[in-house]
């Protein structure tokens, strides 16, 4: 049962096993610089007798007996130096490799996960795994070495013991049980103690992450006192959890140091006995009292072997349960990749519901006819984004089939299906590095030349031309300042770098100021005149440019035809342009 509840989690010992090579050899440096410490501790009781000797016959052949074993101590600790030195190296390695894999795991697993994960969980908290989790889970290293060294301490000193006086180890195998018991008790509330801190520095990093990210919408509104005072219940929570974890840590480990202190005196005392029965010289008793240290420092290293392993264990629960244990939606991507893409988008009765149960899509059906445009027009929540999202199969229609070109988009490479999509997102995007290394996202192989084009296309040449040259980064201190404008055609550019066949554009140019907007709008007429076009319009005046128009409302299609056709026909579309018209409605649904 005892032994049972030690075992090491098999998830940590696999971690553990990726970097075997240099655990092995840090291991083996570790148990040769325990044992020499061991045997040190017999030279200096060595060095202490010929000492002792000296005293007694004053004889200059002693005196060489102790420069020998004077010479010999510095020889151990020469050796000493090299293993640990090669410990301490082999270990960092160990630890360095064995972080770096795991969060390269970890990014590679979110990669793979659906959309819906993220709808779920909040970025920081991900990051806090990626990030605090990982650098506790880093100390199962650390156990390793302390597991080796803590006992062979304890045993090379033990065997000392009973060299000098075997009654005497009798003491120290009294304590082990009972320093077993105490460890183990605490082992199990650590553990949860110790997920409870992780579970909270996570809640702290969200949050930071969040108050970071919106720090214009906390100033604007006055709420810094608020988000302050938020901040501080939040970190008073988190502050309590670690205050327990770190209870336990500090009731275990003086009662290990104490009961150690104990067992130290009273052998010490036996000694004194034993000496004065004339059964046990000084050195003896110098180094018994050595031997007797070095077991309790090899308890004290077990005791807190206890403690770090059970910050290892909370680290890894959540490292698995929040990220690599989450399973993988079935694989759906099919095989297929079409030789030549003709554009035409067919969505026959698709349905939707999201996981939570909300319906998103009812019955939908249209075509898009390839080179042509089509705006979804809606008020806000009528299924406009849900719709993209499906055509680029971030969710799987819960009925209904979409079709590309006649074929059934599930039966299709996704990878190759979304390098076939140029998407121009509402809120543009752009990564940390230079404008090119942001066109080159998803293509990374593309020409300076191709670059060029895309961004002559999205009529972006003129303003970037200069920051290209110099390679200067998009964002930080030292960034370029663009504007909301200039940043949507960058980002039409960086959609048009693969040539794609199919255009998904968010409207954004309601952010934007009239030049800008012109600027982007001139950009766009141009790059889907050849292409297929699905643009999600949230201005009745955008819509109206489309060659088609589907009308949504609450997840159904109410309308669809050309502006005309639509305007002819005096439904609802019709109806809310001439409001718009006359002055009665705002250009913009949401
Ligand atoms: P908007 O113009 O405001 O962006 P939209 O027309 O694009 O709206 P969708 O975002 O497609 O609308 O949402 C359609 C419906 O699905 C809404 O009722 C919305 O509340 C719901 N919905 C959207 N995303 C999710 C989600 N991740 N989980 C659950 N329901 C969702």
């Amino acid at each position: 049962m005892a032994n049972r509840r030690f075992q090491m989690d098999p998830r940590i010992k696999r971690e553990l096993m990726g970097q075997k090579r240099l655990l092995v050899l840090g291991l083996i440096c570790t148990s040769l610089s325990s044992a020499l410490y061991g045997s040190s501790m017999g030279l200096i009781r060595r060095l202490l007798k010929d000492l002792e000797k000296i005293g007694q016959t004053h004889a200059i052949a002693d005196f060489d007996a102790m420069k020998i074993s004077t010479l010999m101590i510095i020889g151990v600790f020469v050796l000493r130096y090299f293993f640990t030195r090669g410990q301490t190296y082999y270990l960092a390695e160990a630890v360095a490799r064995l972080t770096n894999g795991l969060r390269q795991r970890l990014l590679t697993k979110l990669l793979k996960l659906p959309v819906t994960y993220f709808n779920e969980k909040r970025a920081g908290s991900i990051q806090s795994v990626l990030t605090n989790d990982v650098n506790v889970f880093q100390s199962a290293v650390q156990i390793l070495r302390d597991s080796i060294e803590a006992p062979l301490k304890a045993i090379v000193a033990l065997i000392l013991i009973i060299v000098i006086q075997w009654q005497m180890a009798l003491i120290t195998f009294l304590m082990i049980p009972i320093m077993g018991i105490i460890v183990q008790r605490n082992a199990k509330k650590m553990r949860i103690a110790q997920k409870q801190v992780q579970i909270d520095l996570a809640e702290v990093g969200a949050v930071t992450q969040e108050v970071l990210q919106g720090v214009r919408v906390v100033k604007a509104f006055g709420a810094e006192d608020q988000v302050n005072k938020d901040y501080g219940r939040l970190l008073h929570t988190s502050l309590k959890s670690q205050l327990r974890a770190a209870l336990l840590v500090a009731r275990l480990r003086p009662l290990v140091e104490l009961l150690g202190a104990v067992g130290l005196c009273g052998a010490i005392l036996i000694g004194g006995w034993l000496a004065l029965s004339g059964n046990m010289s000084v050195s003896d008793m110098a180094a018994l009292a050595f031997a007797l240290d070095a077991i309790n420092q090899g308890f004290r290293g077990i005791s807190n072997l206890s403690s770090t392993y059970s910050s290892v264990q909370g680290a890894s629960d959540r490292i698995y349960s929040e990220i690599l244990d989450v399973p993988l939606p079935p694989e759906h991507s099919g095989r297929q990749v079409l030789e030549r893409v003709q554009g035409l988008i067919e969505f026959r009765d698709v349905s939707f519901v999201y996981p939570d149960g909300t319906w998103a899509l009812r019955n939908v059906s249209f075509s898009i006819q390839p080179g042509t445009s089509m705006a979804l027009v809606g008020p806000s929540g009528a299924g406009k984004s849900t719709i993209a999202d499906l055509l680029q199969r971030f969710y799987e229609p819960t009925s209904g089939s979409i079709f590309l070109d006649g074929n059934d988009i599930k039966h299709l490479d996704v990878n190759w299906l979304r390098s076939q999509i140029g998407v121009v997102p509402q809120h543009t995007f752009l990564f940390a590095g230079g404008i090119d290394e942001n066109l080159r996202l998803g293509t990374p192989d593309a020409s300076d030349e191709q670059l060029t084009k895309a961004l002559q296309m999205a009529h972006a040449e003129d303003f970037s031309r200069e920051f290209r040259d110099r390679n200067v980064p998009v964002l930080g201190e030292r960034g370029v300042r663009l504007s909301g404008g200039q940043m949507q055609r960058i980002a039409i550019a960086r959609a048009l770098v693969r040539d794609p066949s199919i255009l998904l554009l968010d409207e954004a140019t309601s952010a934007l100021d009239a030049e800008s907007e012109k600027a982007v709008t001139a950009a766009l007429q141009e790059v889907m005149e050849t292409r297929t076009t699905m643009f999600i319009a949230h201005r009745l005046t955008t819509a109206a440019r489309a060659d088609s128009i589907l009308f949504l409302k609450r997840g159904e299609v109410i309308e669809q035809g050309s502006h005309i056709e639509l305007m002819a026909k005096g439904g609802q579309y019709s109806l809310l342009f001439k409001a718009f018209s006359d002055g009665l409605l705002e250009d913009n649904l949401g």
